[in-house]
């Protein structure tokens, strides 16, 4: 019979590959929590709506890229391909947004049905951040820091970019589209299919289109930022007043969009060069009308979204993973001789009462041979050695792997306090 296989674009993630999430996952994890984001878990399935509604009909998103089903009930239903609905969602429905300020973090699987390629899957995963309640700048800048300061945790700083742009208010950004539509419809022969189609669904688009020779006609298109207005110009000025106080490098780039129908103000990406076409990383942005969008009282919001899977094939080209991630014990207990085993367990459950001490027991006997090189494959920094002499003795040899020290003799009552001071 035909062996079943997993879904393209869909991966497994085997131990060899975990550790190098769960390193990554850790250090952003301790760094929002410094400073001072909290977690927050939504299902993966929302209704159809949400994300009709917030994302946007006519983004590619929802036009083409939703996993989208009827369940039992006859209700529509999605495997939400984005978080930021999700979470404005769940911190409505449960009163967390009126008259007060929220700073979340989730992390999980996304779905999108797009073309599987390297850093493009159809189950990725994101680590989003939500703030909700603040108006000013002064957030938008927390969120950038925050990104860069896990940049230089990761030892990748010098291969992001960041670029950073206002899409304006709603209304500034209509007029905007009216006079971009009247510039590109005098061209209309010379644009591709796309941004034809675009230009009557969702023109702003077209300014991230990648085709040379639309990129060549928005030259001379009139610029989003002559549109914006004072209150709109002093929001941003002020953001790279913070980020030129903290040291932060950004690229003005007037044609960043974002794919995302709800955005305001501010938007950013960060960006490689090191992984071919899928380069940016994290992208975000203000979105404070989403909120109201979704039938909620009007509350600003600001965030981010980072691609797991990208972040993770950028550690692993630039070669900065810590090395000893694979390892999995500090100790490996070894037990060759009739009855050892039972000393075994014994001696196993005394050394986990060392705070963080990973104590991995030989499993399935074996000879002498074939436990100490089970012991070498798992990282353990010593082998504790357990025979036929060692139970008599209540006594078990100590036997450094990664060094060539010498193995020593110790009585299993001084076992915890000798390991203790080593680590
Ligand atoms: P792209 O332009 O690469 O399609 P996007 O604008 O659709 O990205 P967002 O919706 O802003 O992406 O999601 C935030 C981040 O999530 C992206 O910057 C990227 O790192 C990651 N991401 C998005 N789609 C995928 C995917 N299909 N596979 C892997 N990572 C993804
Ligand atoms: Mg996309």
């Amino acid at each position: 019979m035909a062996k079943i296989q997993a879904i393209r674009g869909m991966n497994d993630l085997l131990p060899e590959q975990s550790n190098r999430w769960q390193y990554l996952e850790a250090t952003v994890q301790g760094l929002l929590s410094q400073y001072g984001y909290r977690e927050i878990r939504m299902p993966i399935v929302e209704q159809t709506e949400l994300f009709k509604r917030s994302i946007g009909e006519v983004t590619d998103i929802v036009e083409k890229e939703m996993y989208t089903f009827d369940d039992r009930n006859g209700d529509s239903l999605t495997l939400r391909p984005e978080g930021t609905a999700c979470c404005v969602r769940a911190a409505e429905q449960h009163g967390l947004l009126f008259n007060q300020t929220q700073k979340l973090w989730y992390m999980g699987p996304m779905f999108r049905h797009e073309r599987p390629q390297k850093g493009r899957y159809r189950q990725f995963h994101q680590v989003g951040v939500e703030c909700f309640g603040f108006n000013g700048p002064d957030i938008d800048a927390e969120l950038i820091i925050l990104t860069a300061d896990l940049w230089k945790k990761l030892g990748i700083s010098e291969h992001l970019e960041l670029q950073i742009n206002s899409l304006g208010l709603p209304q500034e950004r209509a007029a905007y589209k009216a006079e971009l539509v009247t510039y590109l419809s005098q061209f209309k022969d010379k644009l591709d299919e796309d941004s034809l189609r675009r230009l009557g669904t969702n023109p702003l688009r077209i300014l991230d289109s990648k085709n040379t020779q639309t990129q060549a006609l928005l030259k001379d298109a009139p610029a989003l930022t002559d549109f914006l207005g004072q209150e709109t110009t002093q929001h941003f000025k002020k953001l790279l007043a913070y980020l030129d106080a903290a040291g932060i490098a950004y690229t003005l780039n007037d044609r960043l969009v974002r794919g995302l129908d709800y955005y305001s103000n501010t938007v950013f990406e960060w960006v490689t060069s090191a992984l071919g076409a899928q380069g940016t990383v994290c992208a975000g942005g203000r979105y404070d009308g989403l909120v109201k969008q979704l039938g909620g009282k009007g509350t600003p919001g600001v965030g981010f979204a980072m691609g797991v899977e990208r972040l993770v094939l950028l550690l692993e080209e630039l070669q900065v993973l810590p090395k000893d991630l694979a390892r999995f014990a500090d100790v490996y207990i070894v037990a060759a001789g009739e009855g050892t085993d039972m000393l075994a367990f014994e001696i196993a459950q005394q050394l986990r009462g060392i705070p963080n001490m990973r104590v991995v027991q030989n499993m399935g006997g074996g000879s002498f041979k074939s436990q100490m090189k089970k012991a070498d494959k798992s990282g353990a920094a010593y082998a504790v050695i357990i025979g036929s002499e060692e139970i008599a003795e209540q006594s078990a040899l100590l036997k450094p792997l990664l060094d060539s020290q010498p193995q020593i003799k110790l009585p299993m009552h001084e076992l915890n306090a000798h390991l203790s001071a080593l680590f």
